[in-house]
Formats: C-alpha cells, sequence, structure tokens
C-alpha cells in the first residue's frame, strides 16, 4: 500500500474535511468495548452500528457467563449496559451501515448505505459473525413460516408445539432449553451420536423431559402446506436411511459465519473467511484492528470479544500517537508480528 496522500506521517488531510481518529465498525461485545477504551483514550471514536445492532448477543435470552453478573442478565440488558459505558466516556454512536471501506489510501475511506462518508486514521473491525445456513430445499422458502434461527425471537410463536432444533454446539443446547419453555417437545437433531455443548448445557438438555435427542441424523428437506412448515425429511449419518419427522418449526444453530463482505481483495482472511490478526490485533494493513467473531474462530464468547474489542482499542490508541508523533509507517509493509518470520522462511 503506498501512502497515496503523499504525507510526510500518512495522518493529515488532504483538505479541509474532518478526518475521524478511529472508527469502529460494528455494535457487538467487541465494538462497544472498542469504543469505551478508545474514548477513555480521548480520540472522540465513531461506532457506525451495522444493521443488526448489538450482534448476536442481543438476541440472546439469557447471559450466564459474563463476568460480573452473578444473576444472569438478558442480551439486550448487556447491549444497552455496554452502549451506555461506552457513550458516557465519549463514543459516538451513528446506526448506519458500513457498505464500503477503502484501506488502499490514508486516511482510509468508509461509506455508509445512509450516503456518509467519512475518512478516518485507523479502523476497528468487529462486524461479528451471522447464522450458518442449513442450505437445504424448503429452508429459504419456509425462513419466518416456521424455519427459525433465533429462539428467544421466535419462541414464543410456538406454544404448545413440536418443534426440531438442529445442531450439537452450545447454541443447540441452549435454545432447545429455552424452547422447552413454550413447546411441548423438543427434539434435537444432531449428525453425531455426542454433544459438542459444555458439559453444564449438555446436563441440563439430558435432564429436561421436553427434550429428545435424535442422534446420527441431519436433515435434507423441510417440508409444508399452505405456507407452514409440517416436517422435516431427515437422512440417518450411519445407515443412510431416511424418514420424514413430523414438526412445527426448525430452529437451526449450526455455527456461524464471519460477517467479511467489505474484505475480500482488501484485508487477509483463512480459508473461513476470518480476518487474520496478531496478538495485538492488527490486520495486515496498518491502522486496521479487527475484534471479536470476524477473526475469532476459537472462543466467540461475549467475554473473549470483549477482551479483544479492548486490545484492539489499545493498539489503535498506540498506532495514533505514533502516528501523530510523526513517526513514518510503512504502508507497504504488513505490520503483524507473524509476517516477518514468514515471508523470511518463503524466502528460503
Ligand atoms: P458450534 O459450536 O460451531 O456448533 C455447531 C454445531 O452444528 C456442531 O454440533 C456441528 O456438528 C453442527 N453442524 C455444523 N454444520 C452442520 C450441518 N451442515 N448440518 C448439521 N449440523 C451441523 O456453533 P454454536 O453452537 O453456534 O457455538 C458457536 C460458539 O459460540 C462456540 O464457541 C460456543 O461455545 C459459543 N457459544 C457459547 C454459549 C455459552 O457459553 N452459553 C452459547 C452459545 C454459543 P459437529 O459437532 O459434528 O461439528
Amino acid at each position: 500500500m503506498s501512502n497515496t496522500t503523499g504525507h510526510a506521517n500518512g495522518h493529515a488531510a488532504t483538505d479541509g474535511n474532518v478526518v475521524e481518529d478511529v472508527i469502529i465498525i460494528g455494535s457487538g461485545p467487541a465494538g462497544f468495548t472498542a469504543g469505551l477504551y478508545a474514548a477513555r483514550a480521548n480520540l472522540s471514536p465513531l461506532l457506525i452500528t451495522g444493521n443488526d445492532y448489538g450482534g448476536q448477543v442481543s438476541i440472546t435470552y439469557d447471559i450466564e457467563n459474563y463476568p460480573g453478573f452473578p444473576e444472569s442478565l438478558s442480551g439486550p440488558d448487556l447491549v444497552e449496559k455496554f452502549k451506555a459505558q461506552a457513550e458516557k466516556f465519549g463514543t459516538r454512536v451513528e446506526f448506519d451501515y458500513v457498505s464500503e471501506i477503502a484501506v488502499d489510501r490514508h486516511p482510509f475511506v468508509v461509506r455508509t448505505s445512509g450516503g456518509a462518508e467519512y475518512r478516518t486514521r485507523s479502523i476497528i473491525i468487529s462486524t461479528g459473525a451471522r447464522p450458518r445456513y442449513l442450505e437445504i430445499p424448503g429452508e429459504k422458502e419456509f425462513t419466518g413460516k416456521g424455519v427459525s434461527y433465533c429462539a428467544t425471537c421466535d419462541g414464543f410463536f410456538f406454544r404448545g408445539k413440536d418443534v426440531l432444533v438442529v445442531g450439537g454446539g452450545d447454541s443447540a443446547a441452549e435454545e432447545a432449553l429455552f424452547l422447552t419453555r413454550y413447546a411441548s417437545r423438543v427434539r434435537i437433531l444432531h449428525r453425531r451420536d455426542k454433544l459438542r455443548a459444555s458439559k453444564i448445557l449438555q446436563d441440563r438438555v439430558f435432564a429436561n423431559d421436553k427434550i429428545e435427542m435424535v442422534w446420527n441424523t441431519v436433515p435434507i428437506e423441510i417440508v409444508g402446506e399452505g405456507g407452514a412448515v409440517t416436517g422435516v425429511k431427515t437422512r440417518d449419518t450411519v445407515t443412510g436411511e431416511e424418514d420424514l419427522l413430523k414438526t412445527d418449526g426448525v430452529f437451526v444453530f449450526i455455527g456461524h459465519l464471519p460477517n467479511n463482505d467489505l474484505f475480500p481483495g482488501k484485508l487477509e482472511m483463512d480459508e473461513d473467511g476470518h480476518l487474520i490478526t496478531d496478538r495485538h490485533m492488527r490486520t495486515n494493513v496498518p491502522g486496521i484492528f479487527a475484534a471479536g467473531e470476524i477473526q475469532d474462530k476459537v472462543f466467540k464468547q461475549v467475554a473473549t470479544s470483549v477482551g479483544q474489542g479492548c486490545a484492539a482499542a489499545m493498539s489503535t490508541t498506540r498506532f495514533l500517537e505514533d502516528l501523530h508523533a510523526g513517526h513514518a509507517v510503512d504502508w507497504s509493509a504488513d505490520p503483524r508480528e507473524f509476517a516477518a518470520p514468514r515471508a523470511a522462511v518463503a524466502a528460503l
């Protein structure tokens, strides 16, 4: 990358327009924590929320494992607390969606679907992840008509009904437990004979009379009548046998995909589409940092996203201090700590 603006230190604006110090993209736990720390470093951060305000935590009914809240609290309540704390110290929150970033010039450019265009010296990306789809016949057709990706949002509509949950991780277990508040029966379809979910959630699932496990089974088609789900065609992953399970609703929790539409060709990603950062949360472009599930495919907890948001803001603060002190930035070099040795090995 070249410093196309031609400034000695790469941070001055070419004209009288405002240049932000830092723009944070995304309003989940990582984004708001980055806002809190950047605001307390007097950077007056601008946080652009994205379309899913609060991220995945905002559709979580009950959060039991975020430290500091032993009595647990709801996802939306936690999001409001994150926002209030970030705003208290000066984070500016804009309800808009970033549609494009330009990282081949400095200041970087951030454009939104609301028509705004910003220039900024640094960016913290915390765009998070979205649910993975089954991609089977009937799924799209019946989404919102019996197929759901959010038990907190839609569970209420299944009072006294039969539902299927697909998946074997923490989300499937947690959401199945939540659905027992409303549904008369909850069957969990899992492709193996062992859950991936944490032990505490597994114990609760197995102890719940309303939940039945359907092991070694995957859905292959969702069927319905009159615009409503009536059943799911399944295949046994061991015998290959097919079956039809009658049900009123299908809740899908088979993992997540990173929200990375803005980055192809601009920032380095791994084979699953996560941004590749070092432990300072740096991406391959100087001045661009990432935190939360857009770069974390291992932990994906509210607590870890919060920690990564904090680290990204601290690294951003250091980057800006250097920039404002007039230290030259090598825009052509990958700033990540593993970049240099890796290049050296490749050159051998
Ligand atoms: P996950 O841990 O990746 O689990 C996805 C599940 O879906 C796995 O059991 C997987 O089966 C199954 N699966 C994947 N693709 C499938 C397909 N095409 N068809 C059928 N089944 C499929 O995802 P998650 O449950 O959403 O959790 C994501 C992260 O958030 C995890 O790190 C989790 O610990 C965290 N989380 C934590 C909590 C909590 O702490 N309370 C709550 C929710 C989520 P296999 O097991 O065979 O791979």
